[in-house]
């Protein structure tokens, strides 16, 4: 896809276009950092571009919390006193060794135990799989009771599938596959109840006309304070 940047102070901001049906624009930040405006067809660069100059303080605001909240960019260190999230709570990493690899949470804490624990390769190791783990569990007990819940009408139930997505927090694919982003788990629960109840309605409703708005509402009414406080979690 096509970059194009614009200058924000010392910084550049890098984004890509991508025109659809839609009547209004809408810009988003990945939690991969990329920054993606979604542009009416008929709209035109010079007016995308001035779009994207309006909301370069809330762009980079977004790409700055994402730095610090993905692992990549920078690096975690894997290092004791780190800020490490759950369920939208912050935790500071503390390393305890033991013979027996665990991990667990008190009083703010993420005590991690394992024989050495200068190996951060292992820290990291251990504690995504219980990101993995936890992600397994919260997500599918959120999914099945939504699912019994909401009694969609005339709907396959979807498979549910967690995996690590670069750029997205869910998508339902065309053959009824419900992916969440493990990612996920670090975020605040009615933020991941949000993601969950919206890919579940395009189960019915494939894009985000009126009737997919109506059904969200339906289901959740309060979708839109979720969807606020997922970004503002990235704020
Ligand atoms: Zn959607």
């Amino acid at each position: 896809m096509k970059q194009f940047s614009i200058k924000y102070g010392r910084r550049k901001i890098f984004y890509s276009v991508i025109y659809t049906n839609r009547k209004t624009l809408e810009i988003a930040v990945h939690p991969d950092c990329s920054v993606v405006v979604t542009a009416p067809r008929n709209s035109n660069r010079e007016a995308i571009r001035e779009k994207v100059r309006l909301r370069s303080k809330w762009i980079v605001k977004q790409i700055d919390y994402f730095k610090q909240f993905e692992p990549r960019t920078p690096p975690r260190q894997y290092l004791n006193g780190e800020s490490h999230f759950y369920l939208g709570k912050r935790y500071r990493l503390k390393l305890k060794t033991d013979l027996r690899e665990s991990v667990a949470l008190k009083r703010g804490f993420f005590v991690v135990s394992l024989r050495e624990t200068e190996n951060r390769k292992k820290v990291k190791e251990i504690l995504y799989r219980w990101y993995e783990e936890k992600a397994k569990e919260k997500f599918t007990e959120i999914f099945e009771d939504f699912w019994n819940d909401f009694r969609l009408p005339d709907s396959r139930k979807p498979n549910l599938r967690i995996r690590k997505m670069k750029t997205r927090w869910g998508s339902l694919s065309p053959n009824g596959t419900l992916t969440v982003n493990i990612e996920l788990i670090k975020a605040p629960k009615e933020s991941i109840e949000y993601v969950i109840a919206h890919e579940l309605c395009h189960v019915v409703h494939r894009s985000h006309g009126r009737k997919f708005y109506e059904l969200l509402s339906a289901v959740m009414p309060d979708w839109y304070e979720r969807k606020n406080k997922l970004e503002m979690m990235m704020a």
